[in-house]
C-alpha cells in the first residue's frame, strides 16, 4: 500500500523502515502533524499513518476520503482523536496497535511517582550547581501507601503487579473488574471512594465523553490532603485548571503528567527559542511538586518497534482482508 506517515520523527522512519521489510509497503515520511492545513500531502495514499495528536476530525477524514485514502494507521492504542462516524460514513477504515508495551506506560508512571516522592528533579539541578543541601527533599516510604488504580487494563494491571512488589495496598476502579488484578489482591472500589482512601492515584482510562475531566474540582475535594496524582493516560482526563487550584490550595501534594489537555500544540517539539502562550500550562510548570514530561511513557525500544511492526501488519491485514487487522469500531465507544 502507499502510505503516508505524519509526523514523523527520526525513530519512527527507522523502525517503519526496519519493520517494512517485512511488508513492502511504499512509505512516504512527512514531518508535519495531519491538521486541516496539511492533509492535502496526503492526497493519493491508500493510508495514513497517524500518532496521539494528529487531527482525524471529521473535516480531515472527509479530504481524505476525496482523495482516495481508504485505511488509517493508527500507531498508538487510543483513538479518541478520531471521528469514528465520520470514518464510517466516509468508507475509512481506522486500525490500531491495542498492546505495545503496557510495561512501557506503567514502569514511566512509577518513574514519575518516585521522581516527585523523593523529588529526584530538583536533586538533579541542585547537586548539578554544586548546592548538596537535602533541606525539603524529605519524602515518604511506599510501603503500606494506597495506591488507586482508575482503569484495569493492560496498563493499571501491569502498575499495580508493580506497586505489590513496593509493598502498597491496592484500590482500583474499572467498569469491568479483571480477575488478574482481583489475583494480585487489589479491591476494587467506587471511583469517589478510591479518590478518598487513595495516598496516589494514577489514571489508566480511555478518554471518552464519560472520562472527560475525571478529576476536577469535585474529585480533587474528595482526595487526601497531600495526595499524589499521576496521569500518563490521556490529558483530558483532568481538568488542569482544578488542579492548579489544588495544588495552590496544598490539597494535592504532588502531581505527575505525561499527557496535557492542550498539548497537541506543545508536545513533540522544540519550543525552547519561542514563547509559550498557553498560560495554564506553564503555571504548572512553576510548582516544584509538579513533574511534566512530554507524552514519553511509551518511548522505549521495545514499544517503539512493536509500533511499527503491529502498525504495518495491519496495512497488510487490511489489503488482505484476512480479518487480522486490529480495527477500531464505533462500538468500542459505546
Ligand atoms: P486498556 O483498554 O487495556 O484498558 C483501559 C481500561 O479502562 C479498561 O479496563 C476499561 O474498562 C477501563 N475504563 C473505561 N472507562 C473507565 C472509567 N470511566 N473508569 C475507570 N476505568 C475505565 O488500555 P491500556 O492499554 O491499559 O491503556 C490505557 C490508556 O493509556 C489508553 O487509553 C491511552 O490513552 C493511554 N496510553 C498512554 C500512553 C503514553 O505514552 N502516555 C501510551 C499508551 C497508552
Amino acid at each position: 500500500m502507499r502510505v503516508a506517515v505524519f509526523s514523523t520523527k527520526r525513530y519512527d522512519e527507522l523502525a517503519l523502515r526496519a519493520a517494512n521489510e517485512d511488508h513492502g509497503h511504499e512509505l512516504a515520511f512527512c514531518e508535519p502533524r495531519l491538521t486541516r492545513e496539511t492533509v492535502p500531502l496526503a492526497e493519493g495514499f491508500d493510508a495514513v499513518c497517524a500518532f496521539v495528536n494528529d487531527d482525524l476530525s471529521a473535516n480531515v477524514l472527509v479530504t481524505l476520503a476525496r482523495g482516495g485514502t481508504r485505511l488509517v494507521l493508527l500507531r498508538c492504542a487510543g483513538f479518541n482523536q478520531v471521528d469514528l462516524s465520520t470514518a464510517e460514513q466516509v468508507g475509512i477504515t481506522v486500525a490500531r496497535v491495542p498492546a505495545y508495551s503496557p510495561h512501557a506506560v506503567a514502569e514511566h508512571t512509577v518513574g514519575l511517582m518516585l521522581a516527585l516522592n523523593r523529588k529526584i528533579h530538583r536533586a538533579y539541578a541542585r547537586t548539578r550547581e554544586s548546592n548538596f543541601s537535602i533541606d525539603g527533599f524529605m519524602g515518604f516510604d511506599f510501603v503500606g501507601k494506597t495506591v488507586g488504580v482508575v482503569g484495569t487494563g493492560k496498563i493499571g494491571e501491569t502498575l499495580l503487579g508493580i506497586m505489590k512488589g513496593f509493598g502498597c495496598e491496592l484500590l482500583a476502579t474499572d467498569p469491568y473488574p479483571n480477575p488478574e488484578v482481583e489475583r494480585l489482591g487489589a479491591e476494587y472500589v467506587e471511583p469517589d471512594t478510591l479518590a478518598a482512601r487513595s495516598d496516589i492515584v494514577s489514571l489508566h482510562c480511555p478518554l471518552t465523553p464519560q472520562t472527560f475531566h475525571l478529576i476536577n474540582h469535585r474529585t480533587l475535594s474528595l482526595m487526601k490532603p497531600g495526595a499524589m496524582l499521576i496521569n500518563t493516560s490521556r490529558g483530558a482526563l483532568v481538568d488542569a485548571s482544578a488542579a492548579i487550584e489544588a495544588l495552590k490550595d496544598g490539597r494535592l501534594g504532588y502531581l505527575g503528567l505525561d499527557v496535557y489537555e492542550e498539548e497537541s500544540d506543545l508536545f513533540f517539539q522544540d519550543l525552547s527559542d519561542r514563547v509559550v502562550t498557553d498560560d495554564t500550562f506553564m503555571r504548572l510548570l512553576t510548582f516544584p511538586n509538579v513533574l511534566v514530561t512530554s507524552h514519553q511513557a511509551f518511548f522505549t525500544q521495545e514499544a517503539v518497534a512493536n509500533i511499527a511492526r503491529t502498525t504495518l501488519a495491519n496495512a497488510t491485514s487490511f489489503e488482505a482482508d484476512d480479518g487480522q487487522a486490529h480495527l477500531v469500531t464505533r462500538d468500542m465507544v459505546a
